[in-house]
Formats: C-alpha cells, sequence, structure tokens
C-alpha cells in the first residue's frame, strides 16, 4: 500500500536519508491514512541522533525544546514538523515517565514502546508499511489492543488507559478484551497522572464520533477521577421525559450532540447534580427542582480540579445553568437570550439543548424543531443587526447626561432601555429611545 507523504514531509525524509539516516512517518499519520481521514500531523522517526538530526538541518529554524526526550521540531513551510530520534523507553517507576530515556537505532525499539497496534506501525516509501504487531489486522477488525502486556503497559504510564478509551470514541473501535480486563483492573492508576494530561483525553474522548459506549461501559474508570458520576449510574429518573437512567441519558445526550468540545463537556455535567436533588411525589413522580443550578455548581467544581482554563469552567457553567429553559420561537425570547449569553454560547446552548432533548423520550423531539427554529431566528436577528447589548442602542451615556441624569442613574438607565429594546417596547431609535428615557429614567 502507498501512503501519500506531503510535499514539505518527504522533502526533510529526504534530507535525513541522504545524511545516511533511516528515516520513516509513524505513529498517528499512518494509522490515518490507512483508515482513509486526513491525518492531523505527520511525525517522522529517524535513526538519528537529537544532535545529528540538527546538523542536518542547517538554515532551517529549529525548535529544540523537546530535545531531552529525543525531538526536534523543524519548521518547514510554515508548519512545525516533529522529528524524533528512534527510543526505547527505560524503566518506569511512577506509572507516567520513564526514568530514562534511551536512543536506539532501530526502529523496532521504537515501535515496541508505543501504545496500540494501531499506532505502532511506520512508513517509507521504499520498505512501504512497517506493522510488527498487526496494526492493519487491527484497524480492519476495528480493536484498540495493547502493544505488550496490557497490565504492564498500563502499569508504565496509566494514562494509556484514557488514550485507550479515547480512540474507541474517536474511531467508533472496540477495546480489546485483555486489555479492558486491565484497564478495570488498574483503573486506579489514573490517579497519578496529572489534571492536564487527563483532561486532554477526557475532551478528545467525548468529542469522539462514539462516546456513549466509552461513557456507558467504562463510567468506573473516569469515576476514579470524577466520583460524581457513580451516583447518576442506574439511577431511575421516574419521569415520562425519561426513558433512561441518569447516567445512560448523560452518554446518549453526547452521542447525539454536535461534535463541538464544550458542547459535549457541558453535556457530561449537565446532569451530573440530579442525585442530589432528587423528590418522588405523592403520585410516584420524579422531580429535580434546582438540578441545573446544583450541576453548574458541581461542574463547575469538578472543571477546576481537572484544572481546565478559566474561560472554559465559567462557559461550562453558565451553559449548564441555561440548558434547562424551555425552548419557545419568539423574536423576545431569543434576543433576550442572546443578550444574557452572547451570540457564541447561545449558539452552543441551542446545541447542548438539542443533544439533551434528543437522549429524552421521542416526543421529546419537538423540542429539538423548535430548538432548530430559535437558531434560524437568532441568525436573522444578527443579520438584521438587531440589538444585544448596551453598544449596539442608538443613544450613549452621554444622551443620557444631556437629560439631566448623573452618575449611577446613567448605567442605569441604558440598561432599562436595553432592557425595553429587548421588549419590543420601544423602538432601538435615538428619538423614540430619549423620549423613552425622558418618560421612565427621570
Ligand atoms: P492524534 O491523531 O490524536 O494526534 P496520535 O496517535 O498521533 O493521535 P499522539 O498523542 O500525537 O497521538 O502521539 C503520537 C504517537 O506517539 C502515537 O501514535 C503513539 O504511537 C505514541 N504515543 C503517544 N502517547 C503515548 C503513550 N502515552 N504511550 C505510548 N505511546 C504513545
Ligand atoms: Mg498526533
Amino acid at each position: 500500500m502507498e501512503i501519500y507523504i506531503p510535499q514539505n514531509i518527504s522533502a526533510i525524509m529526504d534530507i535525513l536519508e541522504n545524511n545516511g539516516y533511516e528515516a520513516y512517518i509513524v505513529g498517528g499519520c499512518v494509522r490515518d491514512s490507512i483508515l482513509g481521514t486526513e491525518p492531523k500531523d505527520y511525525d517522522i522517526a529517524v535513526s538519528a541522533l537529537p544532535e545529528e538530526i540538527i546538523s542536518c538541518f542547517e538554515g532551517y529554524t529549529i525548535i529544540d525544546a523537546g530535545i531531552k526526550h529525543g525531538t526536534v521540531t523543524i519548521v518547514s513551510e510554515g508548519e512545525n514538523v516533529e522529528i524524533t530520534s528512534f527510543r526505547i523507553d527505560g524503566e518506569y517507576s511512577d506509572h507516567r515517565r520513564p526514568d530514562e530515556v534511551r536512543f536506539s537505532q532501530k526502529l523496532s525499539d521504537d515501535l515496541s514502546r508505543r501504545d496500540f497496534t494501531i499506532n505502532a506501525m511506520a512508513y517509507n516509501p521504499k520498505t512501504g508499511i512497517i506493522d510488527p504487531y498487526g496494526g492493519q489486522k487491527d484497524l480492519f477488525r476495528r480493536k484498540i489492543t495493547c502493544v505488550g502486556d496490557p497490565r504492564k503497559r498500563f502499569e508504565e504510564d496509566a494514562l494509556r488507559i484514557m488514550r485507550a478509551l479515547r480512540f474507541s470514541s474517536e474511531l467508533g473501535f472496540d477495546i480489546d478484551e485483555t486489555a479492558a480486563a486491565a484497564i478495570f483492573e488498574m483503573k486506579e492508576l489514573l490517579k497519578t497522572v496529572s489534571a492536564e494530561r487527563f483532561s486532554k483525553e477526557l475532551v478528545l474522548l467525548l468529542s469522539g464520533k462514539s462516546p456513549y459506549g466509552v461513557l456507558s461501559r467504562f463510567y468506573e474508570v473516569l469515576a476514579v477521577v470524577i466520583p460524581e458520576i457513580l451516583p447518576c449510574v442506574g439511577f431511575e429518573q421516574h419521569s415520562r421525559y425519561h426513558a433512561y437512567d441518569i447516567w445512560t441519558h448523560i452518554a446518549y445526550s453526547a452521542e447525539y450532540s454536535a461534535r463541538i468540545p464544550d458542547v459535549r463537556l457541558a453535556l457530561m455535567l449537565h446532569d451530573i447534580g440530579k442525585p442530589r436533588c432528587f423528590t418522588l411525589d405523592d403520585e410516584g413522580k420524579g422531580h429535580f427542582k434546582g438540578h441545573e443550578l446544583i450541576s453548574a455548581d458541581m461542574a463547575a467544581d469538578i472543571l477546576k480540579r481537572l484544572k481546565f482554563p478559566s474561560d472554559t469552567v465559567e462557559r461550562i457553567e453558565k451553559l449548564i445553568k441555561f440548558h434547562y429553559i424551555t425552548p419557545i420561537d419568539d423574536k423576545k425570547v431569543v434576543r433576550r437570550l442572546i443578550s444574557k449569553l452572547g451570540q457564541e454560547d447561545f449558539f452552543l446552548l441551542m446545541e447542548v439543548m438539542k443533544g439533551d432533548n434528543r437522549a429524552k423520550r421521542s416526543f421529546c423531539f419537538e423540542r429539538v424543531r423548535i430548538i432548530d427554529l430559535m437558531v434560524n431566528r437568532a441568525e436573522e436577528l444578527i443579520a438584521e443587526e438587531d440589538c444585544f447589548k448596551l453598544s449596539d442602542l442608538a443613544v450613549s451615556g452621554n444622551d443620557m447626561l444631556s437629560i439631566g441624569l448623573e452618575g449611577r442613574k446613567v448605567g442605569e438607565a441604558l440598561d432599562m432601555l436595553l432592557e425595553a429594546v429587548i421588549d419590543e417596547k420601544t423602538e432601538n431609535t435615538r428619538e423614540s429611545l430619549m423620549k423613552y428615557a425622558e418618560e421612565h429614567a427621570k
């Protein structure tokens, strides 16, 4: 099989080979090329040592930040290309990083340290695909299989547990049974993984093609780091809107939503507080009063603990707080929501609400239709440059001063005018707003 290699990558490989070294593309790009999807980037593995790589690229911009781990980054046609010396990892004593990095002359050593068979292939146009662990067969069987003994590999680096779940969701592949058993057995080791590394894989997992299968089967694994998940599992909702327990509903809502990381993250946590506010009434109906606020608070705690950036924490908190509003296709309602949330978060909220409602009983699909109408209406309002924020008003603070308002009153008058425009009590023209302010703000 021939694999397409972009011109700037093959030029780098040629330079390395002309200097007498072996060079291959490796890992994700070989996997994705065989699958027929476009690789995110192309990584090169080479028999040269880092200093030797550097000496091949005189005149190039070189970033040598990863050099201790054997990686030299060459800037080629505006793109960063990582070139890594063949490595064989030393012993791991902390379940995270090898104690030492040892370089090797053999590609086979380098492939043996890689996590999964589908990620342990190399390619060079002269040799073709080098696949010592059956990666192609596993791509065909759609299986995530470890290179070597899964227990040992997860023990060396517990992040691989998350990576297995992530690739399963991203590719829609099953995890091989021995690897799955090892994941359950070794799950506590996830506590040794840094929050940042865990979170990065979690977001990729959620944003994958098939998060449902992973969330519904491996919840105990995620719960090692996010124990708030466990009370949701199997929790019957006793509600005419719901066909599933809380966690199953959450897992489906992620599966059925747009593949946008913040939308998926919000959906994973949107009902996480439900078990804490459950009540059953005399007719046997379940209620979760205020669950959106409790879930938003819990989500913020969880995301802070997982070291998400503060703007992500704030956004997810907001999306969860608002996810439970009733969808109404009305100009005033849509305008008010855009005003409260901002345009970007308004559209994200609509995607969150669609995922949520698609994972309920089928009659809730009517709501999805209404949400689509709200999206259309929002697009119209935005195209018409409607009024959503103070700076969209046809008057300013100076105008309020000119009618004799001072200090705090100026801001309050503008807020009042924005409310009035949103509610269509006045038009957003200078004349109409000044009149309205004269009548209501003084
Ligand atoms: P993506 O397309 O998402 O970038 P990828 O397979 O390229 O997927 P990377 O995280 O970029 O994943 O890693 C590149 C390669 O390095 C992997 O394909 C794998 O061979 C190897 N690798 C990465 N992380 C590990 C790990 N923790 N343990 C073993 N091998 C790893
Ligand atoms: Mg990659």
